[in-house]
């Protein structure tokens, strides 16, 4: 918060707030040197009052705030950015009006002290109250206008304070708690709900957020603390592509739901956030990424999910054979499970059995790998790579199931729970302690979520493993020496949610020539397929085509990916978008390099 590291991640307006959030710690005792001002115009406060330096910050906070205000405004009233849409702006200009009163008569009290020889800090360490102070003669109008400017200071500090819990600035106080309590757990996590815990009586079990008694403390506080400042709905990849969702919006209709201390209305609904806004998302945390004040956006929108489904019984028609299939066939796909390890049957891999010695690694396939035949080739190529390298794994086979998480982010947490319960058995029945896996959403559930379940493994993304056998020359790949450039798309449960932005970039790095797309590493724009949306249909304008066309855009001929939902849903859109791109994933392109090597 001190930092104010996440606003300047857009430079221009993260220095105009940090201008004016720092110009409000320095100026906290000039309040009381005001008031003890207006008691007694001849004393201050003990020892900072009289200090040169602290009278010199003060002049140069007083200008850098006014620059933070007049900045602010150019930005609402002339640039007009899309992010504010739907935000407060009239309260917002309210607010902006009496800071800049507040500097204002600050400074013009401290020029006119000067002019009256009332300063008692030295005149030339204030330069601006100082060139000020010749406006104003050592006369009756000047002693006036001395308790005038020090009255509106007070009356204006003393009306802002009142205002404030009434208004959207009162993040200025809730946000730093926010801040506090934000996540330091990994961002794809999701808290998991009670269903059997004893100490917890029945009637106060939650199944996600269905009224405002439903929201957790953090909630409440996460919708305090909003800003309306609308970075989350710049960086919506279902905003962008005209959906209705905005995660501004979502947080800001909870807020008025939890003011209105209704504790019957629907949190989702004509009065709350409409259901279409909880679908849309594809739960890609770019939202979380954004927000400047910590709030959690998908916890909320997951939550929101969780009691349409559990207790409404209520989800896109489109997913129902989905959820059934998971339930049904262990997988989203409704294969059967025996077919699971059938892109595997002449490659020699191991698949373990019941009571055989744990391997070194466990790869963990997922459901995409092993039944969409573009994923497969990626599953085919990682095998071939661990063999080249001789690193000791094996495959669950058909003893593998979904990991719950397509079932868990639509809002199914009693399926997502019985699978985790399942697969955590499983591992720790073969004595499982290293896993690799190119599902950065199984990667993100077995590292992240299944040890709330008991299950506690060194998980590691088949890029990781890669790029680690390739510096340690156990892999050796020949260096592309056509000049074939290759784009790659961050996932945004591998990048943005796991931090693993770097090995899947030493890998192109070490078969071709990388060029970056405009959002990339932690700034990705999704695919399209999180949050269970390979199973929905889409409203507007498709996320992956608008993907494809910034890959496009770079002039690369390869999109390399390191995700079997971003390599199908990226190929669907290189071909709706009639683009010319060959999306493969990095361990098919190593593989290739490494046969050409040999
Ligand atoms: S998680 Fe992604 S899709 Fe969902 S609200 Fe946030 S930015 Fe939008
Ligand atoms: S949720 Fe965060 S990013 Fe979005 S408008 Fe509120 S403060 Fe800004």
């Amino acid at each position: 918060m001190l930092g104010q590291r996440k606003l300047l991640q857009r430079l221009g307006p993260g220095l105009l707030h940090a201008f004016i959030f720092w110009g409000f710690l320095v100026l906290v005792p000039t309040i009381l040197i005001a008031m003890i001002g207006i008691v007694d115009k001849h004393s201050t406060l003990p020892w900072l009052g009289h200090q040169g330096w602290y009278a010199l910050l003060v002049d140069i906070f007083c200008v850098l705030v006014l620059a933070g205000v007049i900045g602010a405004l150019w930005i609402r009233k002339v640039q007009r950015p899309r992010r504010f849409e739907g935000s407060h702006l009239g309260e917002a200009d309210l607010i902006l009006a009496l800071i800049a009163t507040i500097v204002i008569s600050l400074l013009l009290w401290h020029a006119t002290r000067i002019a009256l020889h009332l300063n008692e800090w030295p005149a030339s360490w204030s330069p601006v109250s100082n060139a000020l102070s010749k406006l104003f003669a050592d006369n009756q109008t000047t002693r006036v206008l001395e308790r005038v400017f020090v009255w509106i200071h007070v009356l204006t500090i003393l009306s802002f304070l009142a205002y404030l819990p009434r208004s959207k600035h009162l993040h200025i106080f809730v946000a730093a708690v926010n801040v506090w309590f934000g996540r330091t757990r990994a961002g794809g996590r999701l808290e998991p709900l009670k269903f059997d815990d004893p100490d917890i009586p029945e009637e106060d079990l939650r199944f996600g957020a269905g009224t405002a008694p439903d929201l957790t403390w953090k909630q409440v506080l996460d919708t305090f603390s909003c800003t309306e400042c609308g970075r989350c709905q710049d960086a919506c990849p279902a905003f962008a592509t005209g959906k209705i969702l905005s995660p501004k919006l979502v947080i800001m209709g909870l807020r008025d739901l939890v003011l209105a201390q209704d504790t019957d209305t629907p949190l989702i609904g004509e009065t709350g956030v409409p259901a279409d806004m909880v679908w849309d998302c594809v739960t890609c945390g770019a939202c979380v990424q954004a927000c400047p004040v910590s709030i959690e956006h998908v916890d909320h929108i997951v939550d929101l999910r969780r009691h349409l489904v559990m207790v409404d019984s209520s989800f896109p028609t489109e997913s129902e054979q989905m959820l059934r299939d998971v339930e049904r066939a262990s997988n989203p796909w409704g294969k059967a499970q025996s077919e699971r390890a059938d892109w595997a049957a002449d490659l020699g891999i191991k698949i373990l059995e019941p009571g055989d010695p744990a391997p070194e690694y466990l790869y963990w396939v997922g459901c995409a790998s092993s039944f969409d035949e573009r994923a497969r080739k990626t599953a085919e190529a990682t095998a071939k790579l661990l063999q080249t390298a001789k690193v000791d794994f094996a495959i669950l086979g058909p003893r593998e199931s979904c990991t719950g998480d397509p079932a868990r982010r639509i809002g199914n947490e009693y399926v997502f729970q019985a699978f985790a319960e399942q697969n955590v058995e499983t591992l720790n029945d073969a004595g499982i302690t290293k896993v690799v896996t190119g599902c950065p959403h199984c990667f993100n559930t077995l590292a992240n979520e299944y040890p709330d379940f008991g299950g506690n493994y060194e998980v590691v993304h088949h890029s990781e493993l890669l790029s680690t056998l390739i510096r340690e020359g156990r892999i050796k790949p020949a260096k592309a020496q056509s000049d074939v450039q290759i784009t790659y798309h961050d996932s945004c449960y591998l990048a943005r949610h796991n931090d693993v932005t770097e090995a899947p970039r030493q890998i192109v790095d070490a078969i071709g020539t990388p060029v970056e797309m405009k959002r990339s590493r932690k700034q990705t724009f999704c695919c399209g397929a999180g949050g269970a949306h390979m199973w929905m249909e889409e409203r507007a304008s498709p996320i992956n085509e608008e993907r494809v066309r910034e890959a496009a855009a770079t002039g690369a001929g390869t999109l390399a990916v390191a995700c079997p939902f971003c390599t199908v849903m990226l190929d669907d859109g290189v071909q709706s978008a009639g683009e010319d791109l060959r999306v493969v994933d990095v361990a098919t392109l190593l593989s290739e390099a490494v046969d050409d090597h040999n």
